[in-house]
């Protein structure tokens, strides 16, 4: 079906989605309590909305990095003119 509308359709396994800290990748031990709202990384220490993290966490999976997660943008067409 994708193909056909020719849009981009990536399978992103769900799994750990809950558990990947969407910002530095690190797995947590263990998955949060459903009554954990929160997701806190023991790594970098991002907290965030779990929901919001899975989120991200399955885009950046996809392969598509939300602009300003790294603080990193791809160089713009001005870039290029000055190279
Ligand atoms: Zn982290």
């Amino acid at each position: 079906m994708g193909r056909k509308h020719g849009r981009d359709v990536r399978l992103v396994h769900p799994a750990h989605t809950t558990m990947d800290c969407a910002t530095c990748g690190a797995r947590t031990k263990h998955a949060l309590p459903l009554a954990m709202r929160t997701y806190a990384c023991t790594s970098c220490g991002v907290v965030s909305p779990r929901d919001k993290n899975s989120a991200r966490v399955m885009l950046v999976r996809a392969g598509w990095n939300p602009d300003g997660v790294e603080g990193v943008r791809p160089p713009g067409p001005q870039a290029q003119v000055a190279a």
